[in-house]
């Protein structure tokens, strides 16, 4: 497929169910490119423990296997909150308009949209896709429902056919592992091992992270 996906997130830190979740995608799909965009403040978390920096340099250690994955320090270069329209937008202007723009998010992430900036413009600039996540069941709050129907594609197809507005439910591999997980884990000084890629796990262990 022609068009660019993008996957956000805090990744604090990066593991396996993101990576597996971008290259099923980038499987399925065939973008040439999956762009990782790590924030540089959540806006709807508690600020990291660990610096934007380190968050970014795990993310870059975490793709070096893949050629079709690549990291966007554009959240954490900016600095401040980072909303993703404006990252959209920002994305938009540089593709130009006749790109496909897909953005990649879970379905924990999905529910919670609603609560995000201007959350009505998104589908301006991008598609969705959005990725099963064990123990998030889409049940729809009534806002997501009709915000769905008018915007619902027939088939994963039509995501190459225009830039932007439809939204398509993948699902993928459920991995049941996350970043709160980890660091539990690792506060606990237990192993974290197999359930992010070696690199990242080394790097946790040279700078004492998460203890
Ligand atoms: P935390 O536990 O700190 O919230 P997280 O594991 O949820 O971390 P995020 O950086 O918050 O990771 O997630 C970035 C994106 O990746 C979100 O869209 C999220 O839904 C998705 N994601 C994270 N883990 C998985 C997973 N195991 N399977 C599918 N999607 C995932
Ligand atoms: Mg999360």
């Amino acid at each position: 497929m022609s068009g660019l996906a993008i996957m956000g997130g805090t990744f604090d830190p990066i593991h396996n169910g993101h990576l597996r979740t971008a290259v099923e995608i980038l499987d399925r799909y065939g973008f040439s490119e999956l762009r990782l965009i790590p924030c540089f403040q959540p806006v709807h978390k508690d600020r990291p423990v660990i610096t934007p920096e380190q968050r970014l340099e795990m993310t870059q250690l975490a793709i070096s296997s893949d050629e079709r994955l690549s990291v966007d320090s554009r959240e954490i270069d900016r600095e401040g909150p980072s909303y993703t329209v404006d990252t959209l937008r920002a994305i938009r202007e540089e593709i130009g308009p006749d790109t496909p723009l897909v953005m990649v998010l879970g379905m924990d992430s999905f529910l919670s949209l609603p609560t995000w900036k201007n959350w009505h413009q998104l589908m301006h600039f991008a598609h969705l896709l959005v990725v099963s996540r064990p123990g998030w069941e889409p049940d729809f709050v009534s806002e997501l429902n009709a915000f769905c129907e008018n915007c619902r594609a027939a088939s994963p197809h039509e995501l190459q056919c225009a830039p932007s507005g439809r939204i398509w439910f993948e699902a993928l591999t459920p991995l049941s592992i996350s970043s709160s997980m980890i660091r539990g884990l690792a506060r606990n000084n237990e192993s974290i091992a197999y359930l992010l890629p070696e690199p990242v796990q080394n790097y946790i262990q040279q700078y004492q992270l998460y203890r």
